[in-house]
């Protein structure tokens, strides 16, 4: 019997394991891949704001390039979103999630699958594609199309499809770049960000297809992948002995698609509940319900911003988008947790 047991070892699974193991507590993970970070499926731009959880990220040697300003085009307008100083790091997705995985002493189950869970008096199980494990708490970390949150019911407010394509060329430049053209795509953008000796080429947006990339970009990339990004908060975040952290349960910005940086907010939160029901020894819903709670008080606020921004760009066009990057001061940018103001 494991006392934690997570579903999931992508970082918000491992720096929650991480976090559970700090308390001194038994922790199982489990993942379905036979590698950490692979397939990939993420960009990594981050805040720099990722420096609050991994102070020492600078000298992991996942850092390709740094980033001070955001360049948004809409209809051959401009508009600077500039920091000064530096905004986000590109990082490697595989050697970051990598990192965390070596900072972590708990036994990570790879090709673990988990199948269906279910529940006794006084512990939780799942079934993987091997064996059944059992524990006090379960974290559902299993990302954007969480078997959890399916098996229980749970689901954001809608799910928005991310591709990626990767070049050669060698791209240094201190900013990125988001193209948005409202005749092609309406409740998303393009993007182009330098990865130091590639560059790479995104868009995202409810139904976006590879070749609507490569059309407006023009480019043969060398690598293509991609994901699913939840938008929207999930309908519930926990139940008796589960709580729903990361992708799962929809941490994400939903007018950029980042959610590494949300989903590690869920992780030290959630910790905090996990460390009361343990002193507790009390796994109800109604100890682990302050993790919504605590949560929504966190990131709420700005995950309804971004749910109300693309709703409007929905109902706009691209004179209209030009014409407020124009006039960016009518923009309430300010309101916008976005990494390349304040
Ligand atoms: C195209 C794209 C670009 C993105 N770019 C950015 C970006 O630039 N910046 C940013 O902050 N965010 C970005 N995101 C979002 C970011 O990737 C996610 O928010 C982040 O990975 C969430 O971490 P997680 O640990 O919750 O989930 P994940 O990283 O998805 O990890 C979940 C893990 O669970 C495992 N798993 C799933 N089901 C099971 C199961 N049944 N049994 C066992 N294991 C299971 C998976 O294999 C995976 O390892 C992007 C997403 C996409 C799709």
């Amino acid at each position: 019997m494991f006392d934690v047991l997570v579903v999931g070892a992508g970082p918000v699974g491992l720096y929650s394991a991480k976090l559970c193991e700090s308390l001194g507590l038994n922790v199982a993970i489990l993942e379905e891949h036979k590698e950490i970070g692979r397939p990939k499926h993420c960009s990594g731009l981050v805040s720099t704001n990722i420096n609050k959880f991994f102070p020492d990220i600078e000298s992991w040697g996942v850092i390709e390039n740094k980033v001070n300003y955001a360049v948004l085009h809409a209809n051959g307008i401009k508009l600077k979103l500039d920091k000064r100083h530096v905004a986000a790091y590109v990082i490697d997705r595989v050697k970051f999630d990598k990192k965390i995985h070596s900072m972590v002493t708990s036994k990570v189950f790879m090709k673990h699958k988990v199948m269906s869970i279910g529940k006794k008096d006084d512990h939780i199980f799942v079934n993987t594609n091997r064996e059944r494990l059992e524990g006090k708490i379960l974290l559902a970390c299993d990302g954007s199309y969480s078997t959890i949150a399916r098996i229980l019911g749970i689901s954001p407010k809608e799910r928005i499809r991310g591709l990626i394509g990767i070049t050669n060329e060698q791209s240094r430049e201190n900013h990125v770049d988001l193209f948005f053209d409202l005749s092609r795509l309406k409740d998303g953008f393009f993007w182009r960000i330098p990865r130091g000796e590639t560059t790479e080429y995104g868009v995202f947006g409810r139904d976006v297809k590879l070749n609507e990339l490569k059309g407006f970009f023009k480019k043969k990339p060398k690598e293509i992948y991609g994901g699913t990004i939840p938008i929207g908060l999930s309908n519930k975040l926990y139940l008796d002995r589960i709580l729903l952290l990361g992708d799962a349960a929809g941490t994400v910005k939903p007018w950029s698609g980042g959610g590494v940086i949300y989903g590690l907010i869920s992780a030290r939160i959630a910790y905090k509940i996990i460390k009361k029901s343990f002193d507790k020894n009390d796994f109800s819903e109604s100890t682990l319900k302050d993790y919504e709670h605590l949560l929504k008080v966190a990131i709420g606020k700005q995950i309804n911003i971004g749910l109300m921004l693309r709703n409007l760009m929905k109902v706009m066009n691209n004179g209209m988008l030009s014409f407020l990057f124009k006039y960016s001061s009518l923009l309430p940018l300010s309101w916008l947790d976005m990494d390349f103001i304040f």
